[in-house]
């Protein structure tokens, strides 16, 4: 066992696995090797939802990603994110983890084995070989900092550190492990929090005219006018975030 887990003692510590904590683990331990570096996770496996994503195959990114892909937030602060790390740097991180990727229609980009495997695998691996300690079942409680030194406390353990990354992901799909909780322990710390909506969630419809519309997937344009036109059970039909800001 090392000197940093026997003392649950760390440089930084990352909270939450995904897909953002995997990635700053891996950039992080990059930048320098003498970090002693821990990833704590509240699931007992990593990456859940990387596996679901994608429909299992992982959208990892588009061939051109600007900051009018996104709604809501700062335009400015994700133009400097995006200049920060582009798509075009996201492609070859995952080149130099050995994941390739294809382009398919509206230039998605998908991992050639087609497998969200494959990018949780590759993820998890560059993490491990530089040293980070991934410690799941380690699900986060309290988090307090007194003078340079956050006390980081999880069900079986407290934690010493001196930078904290918040990973925690949102609210969606909660059995994955992200249920919104990391936003109360930003909050503990004195942080505010944009109140969140749904996003990209299936509409529901009543009664049963779409029936027999399922399994038919077609591109189309939904105008949204009073709250009780909403609903569609066919997760292909899905609302974004500034439409679900309208509705509640
Ligand atoms: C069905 C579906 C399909 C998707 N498809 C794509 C796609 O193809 N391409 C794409 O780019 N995006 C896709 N997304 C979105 C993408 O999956 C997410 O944006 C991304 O996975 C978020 O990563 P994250 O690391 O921020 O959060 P998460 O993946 O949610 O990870 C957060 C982690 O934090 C842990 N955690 C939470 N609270 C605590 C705590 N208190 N203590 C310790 N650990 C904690 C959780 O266990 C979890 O492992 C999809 C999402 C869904 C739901």
């Amino acid at each position: 066992m090392t000197e940093a887990l026997e003392s649950n003692s760390y440089d930084v510590l990352i909270i939450g696995g995904g897909a953002a904590g995997l990635m700053a683990a891996v950039l992080l331990a990059r930048q320098s090797s003498e970090l002693k570096i821990a990833v704590l996770d509240g699931a007992k496996r990593l990456g859940a939802k990387i596996l679901i994503s994608g429909g299992g195959r992982c959208n990892v990114t588009n061939v051109s990603v600007t900051a009018k892909d996104f709604s809501g937030g700062s335009r400015n602060v994700i133009k400097r994110t995006l200049k920060a790390f582009s798509a075009k740097q996201t492609v070859q991180f995952f080149a130099d983890l050995g994941v390739e990727l294809h382009e398919e229609e509206h230039g998605k980009l998908f991992p050639d084995s087609n497998k969200a495997r494959t990018v949780l695998e590759a993820l998890i691996e560059s993490a491990e070989s530089q040293g980070v300690h991934l410690l799941t079942d380690q699900r986060v409680e309290s988090i307090q900092k007194q003078d340079d030194t956050f006390s980081v406390g999880t069900q079986q353990a407290e934690f010493k550190c001196t930078k904290v990354i918040m990973a925690t992901g949102g609210r969606s799909i909660p059995k994955t492990g992200s249920d919104g909780f990391g936003y109360e322990l930003a909050k503990s710390l004195g942080h505010s929090i944009t109140e969140t909506v749904p996003a990209l969630a299936p509409m529901l419809l009543d009664g049963e005219f779409h029936e027999g519309l399922s399994g038919i997937a077609l591109e189309t344009e939904l105008t949204l006018r009073t709250k009780s036109s909403w609903g569609i059970p066919n997760p292909c039909l899905s609302i974004s975030g500034a439409g679900c800001r309208r509705l509640f």
